[in-house]
């Protein structure tokens, strides 16, 4: 059964087409409209026939799975940068609305919180996506790319959804529509959280799940289990990646000046010469991962700054580098802040500089719950067949769902999104692609897990 078939055809996305805001806003009227007249029938038909509940899933899947797709497209279509998920955050709150769900909106600026109620009490689980795009153009073979663009700390710039989060959100979107299709049967709450500015709010401004964190996103609930998924390009669609523990590194950046003293480049002797000491600084921070870790240690020290000087025959009074550090465990996070300090005031010191450090820790390491992961495991591969679920390596990316997972037991998953028989650029390239066939996937895997946690 397909919704609105008529309706829909209609909506197979052709490129600027539905431009305004208030049009796009009420063909998503139209959609809902014709998407709650099905479910309702679906209902009527799954009572009837006394369905098997993995069947009545499958049916559920089956019918919102179009609605949702055309969602997706949309977002795609009209990605937004982070903190400005204006159109997103509308069209999610209209769907959650439509869904009988209690919606909060303005959260950590453009976040979406939606509360679903099963008719029975029972435990609290919380489900994250995150909604924000890049400044990236878009070379997608796709027929709903974008051709948006926006303003990025100052620069004009192609707007894309480079890393998926159009996925993630559709697939929530996913999730409250098959549970609210079941609402009767269920015993416990359910707290979609719609989350801005993953990536990182522009410059000055906060954002985040940590931001969420701190505005209270939960109010008085108490979330007993977490899940998220990220797209990844690692496997086909139909596949889900777990990983046991770490699954993404901490991102900390730092940045240092060299303060020496200025010459003429041809009597070095009268200089206190920044470049030379920020050089041996740069090498001696790739001693930090070679000779005070172990080899077991997953640890990146990256700097991919250097400036110093404005022409060749001055020796400048200072030189500036910065990057970032990565790693799994907060004691080796300590270790590399320690080390980088003690190597750069030395190496200063030994060359008569002196050196300002500004080391700044930003998202946590994301580690799943050992229990949550160990219980979830085998519902999906129940869900979607053992083949299906496949135990992946952690990413040395960052992802600000630690912050969630530090305080509430969390599970995250890696959605395979490549077409198969088809390539895809990696993660936050022009040419990523992801099939909408992950999206019944990633909508199965949640919800199942979600039934799950309220059967227990
Ligand atoms: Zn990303
Ligand atoms: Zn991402």
């Amino acid at each position: 059964m397909r919704v609105a078939d008529s309706d829909y055809a209609r909506y197979i996305p052709r490129p600027r087409l539905y431009r305004t805001h208030e049009h796009w806003r009420n063909e998503t009227v139209k959609i809902l409209r014709g998407y709650a007249t099905c479910v309702a029938m679906l209902m009527i038909a799954m009572t009837a026939s006394r369905t098997h509940a993995a069947d009545v899933l499958d049916a559920t899947i089956g019918t919102i799975t179009p609605v949702v797709i055309d969602l997706r497209h949309r977002i795609h279509q009209f990605p937004e940068l982070s903190n400005r998920e204006f159109k997103t955050s509308a069209l999610v709150a209209e769907h959650l609305r439509s869904l009988g769900l209690e919606v909060r909106t303005g959260v950590a600026h453009t976040g979406v919180v939606g509360i679903f109620k099963g008719d029975r009490p029972g435990p609290v689980i919380a489900l994250r996506a995150d909604m924000d795009a890049l400044p990236v153009v878009e070379e997608s073979t796709l027929p709903f790319r974008s051709l948006e663009r926006s303003t990025y700390n100052g620069q004009d710039v192609g707007v894309m959804h480079a890393c998926g989060h159009d996925i993630h959100t559709a697939v929530l979107l996913g999730v409250a529509s098959t549970l609210a299709a079941q609402r009767n049967s269920l015993a416990g709450t359910v707290v979609f959280v719609f989350q801005p500015a993953e990536e990182g709010a522009p410059e000055g401004e906060e954002g985040g799940a940590a931001l969420m964190l701190k505005q209270g996103v939960f109010g008085d609930l108490k979330p007993t289990a977490m899940f998220a998924l990220h797209t990844t390009t690692d496997f086909p669609a139909g596949k889900i990646g777990y990983v046991a523990g770490a699954a993404a590194a901490s991102a900390d950046t730092f940045n240092v000046t060299i303060n020496g003293t200025s010459s003429h480049a041809a009597f070095p002797e009268l200089s206190v010469d920044p470049v030379v000491i920020g050089a041996q600084a740069v090498l001696g921070l790739q001693t930090i991962v070679a000779r005070n870790l172990s080899a077991f240690e997953p640890v990146v020290v990256s700097t991919a700054t250097f400036h110093a000087g404005v022409r060749g025959n001055i020796i400048p009074a200072t030189a500036t580098f910065g990057g970032t550090v990565r790693v799994f465990s907060p004691d080796a996070r300590d270790l590399v802040e320690r080390r980088m300090r003690e190597i750069i005031n030395g190496i200063a010191q030994a060359g008569g500089a002196t050196a300002d450090i500004d080391y700044r820790r930003g998202t946590p390491p994301l580690v799943n719950d050992a229990q949550l992961m160990e219980e979830s495991v085998p519902v999906l591969k129940q869900a979607l067949g053992s083949d299906n679920v496949v135990l992946t390596k952690p990413v040395m990316a960052a992802e600000d769902f630690s912050y969630f997972a530090n305080e509430i037991p969390s599970v995250f998953l890696f959605l395979g999104v490549v077409k198969p028989g088809t390539t895809s650029g990696p993660n936050h390239s022009p040419t990523f692609q992801a099939d909408d066939a992950s999206i019944p996937v990633g909508i199965k895997a949640i919800t199942s897990l979600v039934l799950d946690r309220m059967q227990r």
